[in-house]
């Protein structure tokens, strides 16, 4: 049965303790995205720094998770170590359906346990399990543990974190049940701060689905969209890895530090380099018949006699870019074994692959020396990088600790602030031009997700600046929506608004089906007012001269319009929260 309010575990990891609560604003924040802003106001320390232990680490679905196909993710919300502001993360995996069939809407996590610790929830469970002696192990060590320790596969979820984490790096994704990540802004380092090594999450309850035949006839006419028609084709197909030979095409796929937009070697590298030749199995999120996610491999050799063990690994537009092109890395097996460290690790893989992109650089520029790097790094040298990624993550000297922090915090300290590909946060795979690089570096999650401003790179040649803003905060508007309702993106052509209507309303939520634009509206303002109640000032976002020397498809970028992009976009911001002034 649905409810009309959020029921949420609020546990005191000091104390080991939890507490369901009921919290009402369904109707006006719908969940995911939503829930989360209205509960990081709720429990969350605007004026405290990211690592009081009071500060919350909020997990939060959607209306239509366990109802709809592809509601699958889960949003994570929570102060972040990489600027102290308030951040979202998404994941997918089967986090989303766990916390659903756990009867929970979200789970806060506040305080800090006094030893390292995994937390196992279900629907009528909870225990704070000292695990000391898990910290310090990788991911895959940690994972091959916690699953035999914790017994229940299908409907639980593993979420953990590597060393990185432990560590309490910027960079330290969560990760969630081996193949799928909170990537992004430093979850991971949230947990680490917090004691957290993993957190368990046992789907051990059931709710009933609606009774006559509309909730059956139109979840099966979404599951024959999304299987029986073209629509998500690709993703199944090629998968995302399809854009890197046409972006390096359009002269828009960033190469060793965006110093260049396109190169011949991409062959190397390509979807259907990696399909062809690496690909082993596609897997999907609990609950979608898609199955985007591309599983490849990286082997070793452990005996002269050719014997081989190997990891698998998945792989995706974004993790090809950040360790392949932007590290001028050509060899598809290559990619996979540095991702593999990487995700052993516990890092963010954009964010490693780009910040380690400007170590590279810098020390070609004699910015830093090898005496910060402790390695002669080198484009193209995935050996070197395999070891400069576990100096990352156990932040090995000043440098590695100050670079884990973020590129621009090293740059700051080193200088090369003008060559460091940060926008918000590392750059995402896209050097399309102007509008996608106002929209990453002023968007709420520093996503190329928040607003899709690569599309309209593509999409639209002219430089009208109106045009482009109201395209973002329209598209951000929408997209708020649907992250609210934790819909996988690459669904957003099949979830139109009229068959998100029909899809709450047949569930119960009319409320919310009648009202999918105010609503939208209410919590795209919610995120930016939290957002900037922790400090953030879109007029302060600098976007780094090495975006502005760029030529793509178009030509060369015209850096007046980037600019007048940026303070249109950060006034409308401000307008939007009411806080605009004059
Ligand atoms: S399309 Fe991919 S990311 Fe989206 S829910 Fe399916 S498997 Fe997960």
């Amino acid at each position: 049965m649905i409810r009309d309010y959020f029921r949420v575990l609020v546990v005191d990891l000091a104390l080991g303790k939890g507490k369901v609560t009921k919290v009402p604003g369904r109707d006006e924040v719908a969940g995911g995205s939503g829930l989360g802003a209205l509960l990081f106001n709720r429990y969350g320390k605007t004026d405290r720094p990211w690592d009081d232990p009071e500060q919350p680490l909020i997990f939060a679905i959607g209306p239509l998770t366990g109802y709809f196909p592809l509601m699958s993710k889960t949003v994570a919300a929570f102060k972040s170590p990489y600027h102290d502001q308030y951040a979202e993360s998404h994941a997918g995996g089967r986090s989303a359906l766990a916390i659903r069939f756990a009867d929970y809407d979200a789970l806060v996590l506040t305080g800090r346990a006094t030893r390292p610790s995994a937390l196992v929830v279900g629907s009528r469970h909870l225990e704070l399990k000292d695990v000391h002696y898990l910290w310090g192990l990788d991911i895959q060590e940690s994972g091959k543990l916690l699953r035999r320790m914790f017994k229940g596969s299908g409907h639980r979820s593993i979420l953990r974190i590597g060393p990185a984490g432990e560590q309490k790096s910027a960079m330290a994704g969560i990760n969630v049940d081996t193949y799928r990540h909170f990537g992004r802004l430093g979850g991971g380092g949230v947990m680490g701060a917090k004691n957290l090594k993993a957190i368990v999450i046992i789907g051990d309850g059931s709710f009933p689905l609606m009774e006559g035949k509309d909730y059956p006839r139109l979840f099966e006419s979404v599951h024959r969209k999304l299987t029986a028609t073209d629509m998500m084709q690709k993703y199944h197909n090629l998968g995302t890895p399809a854009n890197v030979a046409i972006l390096n095409e359009l002269q828009a796929l960033p190469w060793r530090n965006l110093q260049a937009t396109t190169d011949p070697e991409v062959h190397g590298i390509s979807g259907e380099r990696f399909a062809e030749t690496a690909l082993l199995r596609n897997a999907a999120c609990a609950g979608c018949p898609v199955g985007c996610i591309h599983i490849g491999f990286s082997r070793e050799r452990f005996q002269t006699d050719y014997r081989y063990f190997y990891r698998q690994v998945s792989y995706d537009h974004e993790p090809i870019f950040a360790t392949g092109s932007m590290l001028g890395v050509t060899d598809c097996f290559a990619i996979l074994d540095l991702l593999d460290v990487i995700e052993q690790m516990g890092l963010d893989v954009m964010s490693a692959g780009v910040a380690l992109a400007w170590a590279t650089e810098a020390l070609e520029k004699g910015v830093i020396s090898a005496a910060e790097t402790l390695l002669p790094l080198r484009f193209g040298d995935h050996n070197t990088y395999e070891q400069a990624v576990r100096y990352l993550a156990y932040g090995v000297n000043e440098f590695y600790r100050l670079l884990a922090q973020g590129t621009l915090k090293a740059a700051a300290h080193y200088g090369g602030a003008d060559f460091a590909c940060v926008l918000g946060q590392e750059m995402a795979g896209y050097a399309t031009g102007e509008v996608f690089f106002t929209s990453q570096a002023l968007g709420l999650r520093h996503s190329h997700l928040d607003s899709a401003g690569y599309a309209y790179d593509q999409k639209y040649p002219e430089k009208d600046v109106t045009k482009a803003v109201d395209f973002l905060m329209a598209e951000e508007a929408s997209r708020s929506f649907l992250t609210s309702m934790v819909a996988c993106l690459f669904a957003r052509g099949v979830y139109s608004e009229e068959l998100l209507a029909d899809c709450l309303r047949v569930v119960g939520y009319g409320a919310l089906a009648d009202n999918i634009d105010a609503v939208s509206r209410t919590i795209q303002k919610l995120r930016w007012q939290t957002r900037l109640a922790t400090g953030f000032d879109p007029h302060r976002v600098a976007i780094p001269k090495r975006f502005t020397e760029i030529t793509t498809w178009k030509g060369k970028l015209d850096a007046e319009f980037l600019s007048t992009l940026q303070n249109t976009y950060a006034r409308r911001i401000l307008e939007l929260t009411g806080e605009a002034k004059g």
